[in-house]
């Protein structure tokens, strides 16, 4: 295969997108090489394409490829976590923290004391437990990781039963399933009850001398009302240490403070209301309402702490130092601040309680300066949402910038800002594009005024 960088076209491709994302030479060889492929496979098949026709073709998928490069987008949607656009950022501090450690050695698994071989996350691993309100904690790479890595501690053979309610089988999105994770740790799923009512009976009569434990799932990313019921977590904690085997909720969401006294929004229930019920562990995300890093948090009983860390998975799910230094600050932070939740940095939270007064002063100046017989804009009362798989009926009210264009398509000048740099990306209805306030760092409005100039 001739090296095709040296082709005029291809010479003439990279040094169009240069301007945009520049990609290692090497990338664009292998891609164009692939379009390439395709197209002749094509011409064996009768299909014939003109060069321009080629040629436009692979320019309009190094272009695409090129986007694909990770990297920072305004999240306008209106979505606090949004999934897809890696969920929490962390706040300055966490991130001061992260430069450090990346850039240099740490004392990892070092004691400076003794100068001997430390312990990992021996510090962090205490200042959970505390803000916890609990014996002991644990960090892994998600709260999927966890929630397998505690299975496959507290099931053996001959005691493999976890016993489910039927309301409780949820799918998180990513593959993620209950009955699925139970069957990969190796547990045997026992379901419980109807779709909208478990009974404290219907757990009591699934006990056998198998029972592993009892699993409960938060419902974080859909709600069940009318005729439902359910028994209290002390109900259930008062059954399982009757009968010896622990009580364990994938929890999700992890918030720390109270979600209803920083917006108009349900309560989501926090780790240490679990445990303080009963719960014996608790397993939940870092980078969803916590806001730190993408991490899995295990709190609870000491034993059991101790149990899992030893169980051999842990090593294959166990933070690296990145994580644990923006953990450690996130924790920290937490701690400081419990007395006063305002003065905390981190973004979601400082998002979730910013008022719609000053979301609206921030979308007229946006707009101010812009003029275009092409789209209108205005500014507009809008609704946001936590998103993430967390309390999916919560609305709050929000302010956006609601652009009309007068004569190309919505799904079009969405395309151009989404491309852009720096990639803005908003959320259409039929007629208009919408970038809610509620998510945009107010240092980024410079730089929405000047995408909207240019596309306008
Ligand atoms: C989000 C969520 C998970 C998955 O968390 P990750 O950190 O993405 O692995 C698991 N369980 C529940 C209930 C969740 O809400």
């Amino acid at each position: 295969m001739p090296d095709l960088s040296s082709l005029p076209a291809v010479e003439k491709l990279a040094a169009a997108l240069s301007t945009n994302v520049s990609l290692p030479r090497p990338l664009v060889n292998l891609f164009v090489r692939r379009e390439i492929q395709v197209f002749r496979e094509k011409l064996l098949a009768d299909e014939a394409h003109s060069r321009e026709e080629i040629e436009a073709s692979v320019k309009k998928g190094l272009r695409d490829f090129a986007n694909s490069r990770l990297q920072p987008v305004i999240n306008a949607t209106g979505v606090l976590i949004h999934t897809n656009l890696g969920r929490s950022p962390l706040g300055p501090r966490a991130a001061g923290a992260l430069q450090k450690i990346a850039t240099g050695y740490s004392n990892l698994e070092f004691d400076l004391p003794s100068g001997a071989r430390g312990k990992r996350a021996g510090y962090l691993e205490t200042a959970l437990a505390c803000l916890l309100e609990t014996q002991a904690a644990t960090a892994v790479n998600n709260c999927a990781a966890g929630l397998v890595l505690t299975l496959r501690t507290l099931v053996e053979e001959g005691k493999n039963e976890v016993i489910v309610s039927r309301s409780e089988l949820v799918e998180i999105g990513g593959g993620f399933r209950i009955p699925e994770i139970l069957e990969t740790s190796g547990a045997k799923l026992v379901e419980v009850g109807a779709t909208n009512k478990t009974h404290l009976y219907d757990y009591e009569k699934a006990i056998t001398p198998q029972t592993a434990l009892i699993l409960k799932v938060h419902r974080s990313n859909f709600y069940i009302d009318g005729f439902v019921g359910e028994p209290e977590i002390t109900e259930l904690a008062e059954l399982s240490k009757k009968h010896g085997f622990p009580l364990v909720e994938d929890l999700g969401s992890g918030a720390m403070m109270n979600t209803d006294e920083l917006a108009p929004i349900d309560h989501e229930p926090t780790p240490q209301e679990c445990l303080r019920r009963g719960i014996d562990l608790v397993i939940f995300s870092g980078d969803k309402l916590l806001g730190g890093p993408q991490s899995g948090i295990i709190g609870g009983r000491a034993d059991l702490i101790a149990e899992i860390k030893k169980e051999p998975f842990f090593r294959a799910v166990r933070c690296d130092k990145l994580i644990l230094t923006t953990l450690q600050e996130s924790i920290d932070q937490y701690l400081e601040v419990k007395a006063d939740p305002a003065s905390s940095d981190v973004p979601v939270l400082t998002f979730l309680g910013t008022s719609t007064t000053d979301l609206r002063d921030r979308a007229d100046e946006i707009i101010s300066s812009l003029s275009s017989d092409k789209v209108t804009f205005s500014v507009e009362d809008s609704l946001a949402r936590p998103g993430g798989g967390t309390m999916p009926r919560a609305e709050f009210p929000s302010i956006a910038i609601k652009l009309v264009p007068q004569n190309q398509s919505v799904a079009k000048l969405a395309k151009q800002l989404r491309v852009g740099s720096p990639a803005l990306v908003g959320y259409t209805t039929d007629d208009a594009l919408f970038l809610d306030l509620r998510t945009i760092f107010p240092a980024d409005d410079a730089l929405i005024s000047e995408a909207l100039a240019q596309v306008l």
